[in-house]
């Protein structure tokens, strides 16, 4: 059977790297045939769809989400956690995958499914064998956390609670690694610190020989390690372990973003879950004045803008609703960072970030067709992202 040839265009086109105007996107089955200039002729057979007022762009990429967590003002974490079964939060997941790709984000990296073991295993398979609709998904699994260190907390000791991650210490780490690769983790999530003991300080768990040993595990089976860290000490032992991208980063300064980028680590700020979980406390945001956690985060933004260490684009979705990822690209901008780098981030960045640069995150011939139409110039303001007309995931138009 023959494929079918669309040829589409808007006003502007964002190739990953650079805004356009004038080109075309010819696209034949899964993958893009060719750029081309609107000027030359449309092949004859070509169906034409043509974007007034608007922007075509490479299928965004969200960096860092919980496809199996839902906001925490509605129910919190340890609530979803402890009292709601695998099955309802799997549903609820297939939901926020539709939510997602709808939203123009056409691939996801999962973090952690949070206490719902290996479901995002399961739901990736489901989107690929298309009985439900969702992005392409890079998924974490359980993750791993060092004893003692994770929550749910403060229960009462004497009953053993479920937690949000896997604990291993010590060499018991390589038979968790390769379980979890043997259960579907496409990559494996460390949590480098955590808020650790009576006070709930950012205190690394993991030693430097431990995370070592992890990545020798993880990256001898053709994956990456990913690490969860604040603190400027789990950071530094992250990178020198081989961590692929440090999540979070709250203390990060010049000298450690440096130290990131010398070792081409990429920066996922999730400033979105930062901003958002301090308004479900109560601040009134530009009522009330930022609080020290806010300052912080400004702060590390500003001193990873100023390293030059790559900044990605992942919120910690979930702590805010599946779909509306974008607050995140608007959070980057309120911060300080060129919206045309903000673009790259959910794009090109995001897919080196996933290890997809060689076929996603571009508009670019033999890529895979994932495209997306939104209304406006995002790069004059980045909401218009909110604003998808069209979404195509491996050729196929979803909206
Ligand atoms: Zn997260």
């Amino acid at each position: 059977m023959a494929q079918d040839v669309f040829y589409l265009t808007a006003d502007r086109l964002f190739d990953g790297e650079k805004m356009w105007t004038g080109k075309a996107v010819l696209v034949k089955g899964n993958k893009i045939m060719a750029i081309v200039e609107k000027s030359s002729p449309i092949p004859s057979g070509a169906k034409v769809l043509d974007f007034k007022n608007a922007t075509l762009l490479p299928g965004l990429i969200e960096g860092h989400a919980h496809l199996f967590l839902y906001p925490y003002n509605i129910t919190d974490w340890d609530t979803q956690v402890l009292k709601e079964t695998d099955a309802l939060r799997t549903i609820r997941a297939s939901v926020h995958a539709k939510n997602t790709l709808m939203a123009g984000f056409t691939s996801v990296r999962d973090l952690g499914t949070e206490g719902a073991g290996y479901a995002d295993v399961s739901l990736k398979k489901a989107i690929l064998d298309k009985i439900i609709e969702g992005p392409r998904m890079l998924v974490a699994g359980r993750a791993i956390v060092s004893t003692g260190s994770y929550g749910p907390k403060g229960y009462d000791n004497d009953q053993k609670i479920m937690l949000g991650a896997e604990p291993a210490d010590g060499n018991e780490l390589v038979r968790v690694v390769r379980d979890q690769i043997w259960q579907g983790a496409d990559f494996i999530k460390i949590y480098a610190d955590y808020r650790w003991g009576l006070m709930g300080e950012d205190r690394p768990t993991f030693t430097l020989d431990e995370l070592k040993l992890i990545n020798e595990v993880t990256t001898s089976s053709g994956r990456v390690m990913v690490c969860h860290a604040k603190s400027k000490e789990a950071i530094r032992r992250s990178v020198l372990a081989g961590a692929v991208t440090i999540e979070h980063g709250d203390f990060l300064d010049e000298e450690i973003g440096k130290l990131m980028k010398e070792h081409q680590v990429i920066f996922m700020p999730t400033i979105a879950a930062v901003d958002k979980i301090t308004q479900y406390r109560g601040w009134k945001k530009g009522i009330d004045p930022d609080p020290e956690n806010v300052v912080r985060k400004k702060l590390s933004f500003k001193a990873a803008l100023a390293s030059g260490v790559t900044i990605g684009m992942g919120g910690d979705v979930g702590v805010f609703p599946h779909g509306d990822n974008v607050m995140e690209m608007e959070l980057m901008a309120e911060y300080g960072m060129p919206n045309l780098d903000i673009l790259k981030a959910a794009t090109s960045v995001n897919a080196r970030a996933m290890n997809w640069q060689d076929k996603l995150g571009h508009i670019k011939e033999g890529f895979l067709a994932d495209l997306v139409v939104v209304k406006g110039n995002p790069l004059e303001n980045i909401s218009q992202i909110r604003e998808v007309k069209f979404v195509m995931k491996d050729g196929v138009i979803y909206k």
